[in-house]
Formats: structure tokens, sequence, C-alpha cells
């Protein structure tokens, strides 16, 4: 097993492919800062132009550092930019306003709860501490938001606020703009990263490909490196890792977690690689939870990747409708429970024949939530709009009298603001009264598709890159999905933009 290639893996049964020990992937050792000559030389460089690296660069930027980011792909925002713009802020002033109670405690236990306990309690200590300030940060950059409240699944009241775009954009546009600004910054793309150069263990500089063609088909054939040209870069006060997740990582994420198949379709931008992560992993990083690889429940099965299907589901009819088993008409999960639990439950529905649930909502929801999330997948065509509930039962095929007794019995559960089959979170808060009664009626089949990373390496509250004996590896710094630990098991919907934009912030304040 020692030389196998990328490629072999992926030929590989799922159950050989479980054996498989981290050090058979292209262990080379990284280059000594003795062995080369730096071709620049900057204080700080970041890997990856995501949420964490450009909270990253502006902060130590604005310090009067010389950054630069790197960037391998021909676009900026890695999988920030064509995120859902949902923020988790707790006591955020929308809250104020809609009469919402909330404490960093209840944040807390949320994402303990969906996280099962397992996640790194000072780092989501961290986030919910600093959330006002890196909800300022994106203010002073230029972003700007809508004026209501999201409820997403898992989260106890609604407490996500949503940048004005309806998209991870939002904010990276004017982070990207506002780094620009500062004088000495710089970010280059097609620009990889392939290793770092170290001074005893000290990281004191990076080896890059600049003019690198990205190419998914080369990744999984074990030729990842062929395209560019090198160079050495020196960073004076050391390297901020911000990479991303590695969902798209199709060797990688099976190693981790041998059920994932070549064809799982995921959320994730063709650049959601493991490299970085695994150049770390090799000069002593260590990892966290890296076989804890989330489904987005939010998803449609009717277009591929991202797509606008999460518009809908995250925003109208997972908190203001239902989700039904079109062969039984019938509900099956609490549509606000966690990613994981409601992507086991709609899996369980999904089963061997591609049963896709349905989820629904009524027209109401045009009063409290952004108009786009029903007219955008309206126009893709994967929404349908019925103008009767009998019209969508028949479109489907559902069992037309059971669907029928379900709306009843669900319109009674949000009058009454208790839901005595799922325990979904009725409050007035959440449903704002919103029923299913008044046309048109909008569906749409869902499904799961892979959408993040949990695990990553190791960093401590002043997001420095920690060692397998728990000290910092001096000049390295971590932030984003690259890192693992806050979220443990599961990370509720909307904590990525606190949690990456938290810690990059702060490897820009400490670097
Ligand atoms: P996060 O949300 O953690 O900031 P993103 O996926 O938004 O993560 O951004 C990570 C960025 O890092 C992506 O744009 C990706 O293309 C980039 N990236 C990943 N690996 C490398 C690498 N080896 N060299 C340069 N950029 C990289």
């Amino acid at each position: 097993m020692a030389n196998i290639s990328r490629r072999d893996m992926l030929k590989m049964s799922i159950v050989g492919a479980s054996s498989l020990a981290l050090s058979s992937v292209n262990a080379n050792a990284s280059e000594n800062e003795k062995d080369i000559k730096f071709d620049e030389e900057w204080d700080v460089v970041i890997i990856g132009s995501g949420f964490a690296g450009l909270a990253a660069g502006v902060t130590a930027a604005k310090r009067g550092n010389k950054v630069l980011v790197l960037e391998k792909m021909g676009r900026v925002g890695g999988n920030s930019v064509i995120n859902g713009g949902g923020f988790a802020v707790p006591n955020n002033p929308l809250q104020k306003k809609e009469g919402v109670k909330d404490s960093d405690e209840l944040f807390i236990n949320d994402c303990l709860k969906a996280g099962l306990n397992i996640n790194h309690l000072e780092l989501l200590q961290t986030i919910a501490e600093r959330a006002k300030d890196t909800f300022n940060l994106t203010l002073e950059c230029g972003t700007e938001y809508y004026d209501k409240l999201s409820h997403l699944g898992g989260h106890s009241v609604p407490r996500t606020i949503n940048t004005k775009n309806g998209s991870g954009s939002g904010i990276v546009h004017p982070m990207v703009a506002a780094f620009e600004k500062i004088p000495n910054t710089e970010i280059r793309k097609r620009t990889k990263f392939d290793d770092f150069i170290l001074e005893t263990n000290k990281v004191v500089g990076v080896k890059v490909k600049e003019n690198y063609k990205f190419d998914q088909k080369l990744i999984d054939d074990d030729n990842e490196n062929t395209s560019g040209e090198i160079k050495f870069i020196k960073a004076k006060k050391g390297v901020i890792l911000a990479s991303g997740g590695f969902c798209n990582d199709l060797f990688f994420r099976q190693l981790q977690d041998p059920r994932l198949g070549v064809n799982t379709d995921t959320t994730n931008h063709p650049g959601a690689t493991a490299g970085g992560l695994i150049s770390a992993l090799k000069i002593g990083a260590a990892p966290v939870h890296l076989s804890w690889i989330q489904f987005g429940p939010w998803a449609c099965p009717d277009e591929p990747g991202f797509g606008v299907g999460t518009k809908f589901n995250s925003g109208a009819s997972f908190r203001f409708g239902i989700s039904v088993n079109p062969k039984t008409g019938k509900r099956y999960m609490n549509e606000l429970a966690d990613r994981k639990i409601r992507s086991d439950a709609m899996f369980k529905v999904i089963g061997d024949d591609k049963n896709y649930p349905i989820n629904l909502c009524d027209s109401q929801v045009l009063q409290h939530t952004d108009p786009e999330r029903i007219n955008k997948p309206l126009k893709t065509g994967i929404l349908k709009q019925f103008n009767t509930l009998e019209e969508l039962a028949e479109f489907y095929n559902i069992p037309k009298a059971d669907f029928l007794e379900t709306v009843k019995k669900y319109n009674e559960f949000v009058k009454n603001q208790k839901d005595l089959d799922f325990g979904k979170p009725l409050s007035l808060a959440t449903t704002k009264g919103v029923n299913i009664s008044k046309p048109p009626f909008y569906a749409m089949r869902g499904t799961p598709k892979l959408h993040h990373t949990m695990g990553g390496v190791k960093i401590n509250t002043k997001a420095q890159v920690l060692d397998i004996n728990d000290n910092p590896i001096p000049g390295f710094y971590a932030a984003g999905e690259v890192t693992g630990g806050t979220h443990g098991a599961s990370r509720l919907g909307s904590c990525a933009i606190l949690d990456c934009l938290t810690f990059g912030m702060i490897a820009g304040e400490n670097i």
C-alpha cells in the first residue's frame, strides 16, 4: 500500500480504502530555508482568499504589515463567495428589533448539542465572545445586510443575519476592495501554495507555483503539480493557512469517510481540496475531527452543486413550511433540527429508489423573508408554483388525503405553537404565525449534499497552529474550514461565516 496513488485509491473497493493510513499520501518532507533562495519577501503570507484569508488579510494589513494573499484559482473567494450569506451573530441588533432574546450561553449550547459535545469549547467560546467585533469588521469593510432575521435549523432562536444580496459575495467583494485599498497588499490569483519553508521547526516562508492552472481531473489523476513556475516567498512574521475544506477532494474525503463515493454531489467549489491541510499535517500540525464530514440538508437534486434551491429551503420551506415523504404524504422530521439529524432523516426517505422528499410552503413567506428566495429558484424551474394543495399533491404523486391531513395537522401545531409530532420550534418569533393556507403554494424536491468538513488542524484561541504536544508551531497560524474543533461533529447553519471571519481576524491580530 506504500505508494498508492489518488487514482488507485479511487478505483479501490470501499472496504479496502478504509485501511489506508495518512502516511501513504505523498509524504515528502518540507523544504529547509538553508537550501533555497527566496524570490520575494513579505511580512505575512496568507494561503486562500475566502472569508478566513480575507479577514486575516484586512486585519494584518491595517496593522501596517505587508500582506500577500495567495489564491490557486482564477477567481477569489473559494466557497465563501458562493456561500448563502447567512451569518449567525448571537445578541445582534436585529434580534433586539424583532424582540428575540438570546445569549452567548444559548448559542454555545445549541452548537454543543449539534456538535455532539465533542466541540473544542474554548474555540466555540471565542467565536461567541468576538461575534460583535467580527460583525463590525464586515460593516467597516462595507457589507450591507438584509433587514430581517432568519431562523436556521438547530438554533433555538432566530439569530442569523443575511447579506443584502443573499450570498457570501456580499462580504467577500467589499472585503477584497477594503484589503486592496490598504498599501502594500496583494491578492495573487492562479498561485498555488505547495509547501512550507522551515527554519528548524519555524515556518518562515512558502513554496508556490505561479500561473498555476487548476484542473480537477489532474488532481484525481495524481498530477496536481504539473503546471506553473516555482517561486519561494519569505514571510517575515509568519504564514496563515486559510485554504478551506476538502469536500471536493474525492481521494482525501473517502480516505476519512469511506462511505463517500466519487459521485456524491457537493455544494463546494472545485478547488475545495486537501493539499494545504496535508502540507500542515506533514510539518506536525495536530489533526482534529477529520472524518466528520457534513451534509447540508437543504439542497435540490434537480440542479448541480450549491445552486439556488438552498435559498428556498433554508430561508423559506424549512422555517415557514414542511417537508413530506411523497410516498406517504406525511412529515418525517423536525424541519428545524440540526443538519445531521435532518440529513439522516432525509436519506432514510430517499432510500435506494431516489424517493426525494418534497419541501413546501405558501405565499405568506414573501412578507417575512427575502422574495429572492422564491424568485430565483422559480426562475431556474427547480421550484414549482401551485394554485391548490391538491394540484401540488398530484404533480409530485403524493397520496392526496394523507397530505391534506398532514397540512391540517401542521396548521394546528402552528396555531398552538407546539409541534406534537417532531418538536419543531414553532414560537411566534420563528413562525410569525405563518401556516400553509394561502395560495400560491411553492414546492421543490430536496436532498442533502456534502457541504462542510468539520475537521482540520488544531488551533488555539490565538489562531496559532498547535502540534501534537499542544505547542504552537512558530510562525504558523490557521483559520476557517481548514481548522477543526469549533463545531464538533456537526456545524449549525450560518456559523461558518462567524467561525472563518473571527479566527481570520484573530490570526491577523496576533501574527
Ligand atoms: P474559508 O471559508 O475557510 O475561508 P474558502 O473555501 O472560502 O475557505 O477559501 C479557501 C480558498 O483557499 C479557496 O479560494 C481555495 O481555492 C484556496 N486554496 C486552497 N488551497 C490552496 C493552495 N494550495 N494554494 C492557494 N490557494 C488555495
